[in-house]
């Protein structure tokens, strides 16, 4: 791509951003459509992350990521924030607007597209969500908002699954039932889907699973770790190995991106550019 005086600029801000995928995913879809944009990481320090919004609004950038620690950090910085990011309480997306950025978050829409690529469904189901972290939060509020029969959010320390469970109760009645993590065993004996939201088996530390027992494993169907790295996680195995279905959450990821991608440049990303740029993402995944 030739870069020249019209070409726009998008990127992550976060700490740190060496590792991060989101710039194959938004090269290569500016190349596939067509697009005059270019991707960048930003390391910021948590004492810039105003200047850096306020220079990225000065410099015309038309969008940004923001992804650990400031989902939550950046919020006071935006001219607007979106409905969802707000009951949410986190912002992975800032888009241009004439006054300054709005906040999204694609995490939990990207999920949503993820497990339907899959065909994993939550209308109906009995959920397990393992974490209390920012992203179990989204994904408890997704889950209650797509319909789900009930879920368990197990946490090691029970007092952040209480604050999620209160905050997402307080919006869908009482859906979420906080527990301690090594009381799983007091769970009622359904089948469940269990995503699991913690940063257990990240690698390198990926011969660990939160929940070791392989009792529990019994209990799930489906499976879904947030975790991509390493591609089979030891959760994903252990899902496997009881019987149960797995996937990880790479796709989650692509989503996420391919949300935010549509939203700076208000167009509609097909399910084929999306499913080659999941390869890219499979294959830079499985050689790192
Ligand atoms: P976070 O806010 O730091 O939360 C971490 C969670 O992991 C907390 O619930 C924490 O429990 C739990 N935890 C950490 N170490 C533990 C241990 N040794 N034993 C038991 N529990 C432990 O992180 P996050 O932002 O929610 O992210 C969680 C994971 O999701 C990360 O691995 C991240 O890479 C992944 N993620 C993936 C995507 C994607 O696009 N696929 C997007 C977002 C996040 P305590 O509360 O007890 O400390």
């Amino acid at each position: 791509m030739e870069i020249n005086g019209k070409t726009r600029l998008c990127g992550l801000i976060g700490n740190p951003v060496e590792h991060t995928l989101s710039p194959l995913i938004h090269n290569t879809l500016a190349e596939k459509l067509g697009h005059n944009l270019v991707y960048l990481p930003f390391p910021v320090e948590e004492k810039h992350l105003e200047d850096a919004v306020a220079g990225a609004f000065g410099l015309n950038v038309l969008g940004l990521n923001v992804t650990v620690p400031y989902k939550s950090a950046v919020m006071p910085y935006l001219t607007e924030i979106d409905k969802l990011a707000d009951e949410i309480g986190a912002v992975n997306t800032l888009v241009r607007s004439e006054e300054g950025y709005t906040g999204f978050n694609t995490d939990m829409p990207g999920l949503f597209r993820a497990m339907q690529s899959d065909g994993v469904k939550i209308d109906g189901e009995s959920v397990i969500i393992l974490g209390a972290g920012g992203a179990a939060r989204a994904v408890a509020f997704l889950c209650a908002s797509k319909g789900a029969k009930e879920i368990f959010l197990l946490n090691r320390s029970i007092e952040k699954a209480n604050e999620v469970a209160a905050e997402v109760n307080a919006l869908y009645g009482d859906k979420v039932c906080a527990m301690e993590l090594n009381r799983f065993r007091e769970l009622p004996k359904w089948r469940y889907l269990a995503i699991q939201c913690t940063s257990v088996g990240l690698y390198p530390n990926a011969d660990a699973a939160v929940i070791e027992d392989e009792a529990f494993y019994e209990m799930i169907h489906t499976g879904y770790d947030l975790i991509y790295r390493p591609e089979e996680t030891r959760f994903m195995k252990l899902v496997k190995k009881a019987g149960g279905a797995a996937y990880n959450g790479l796709k989650m990821l692509l989503y996420q991106g391919i949300i935010a991608y549509e939203l700076w440049n208000g167009v509609a990303v097909s399910e084929e550019a999306a499913s080659e740029i999941l390869d890219l993402l499979k294959e830079k995944v499985s050689v790192s």
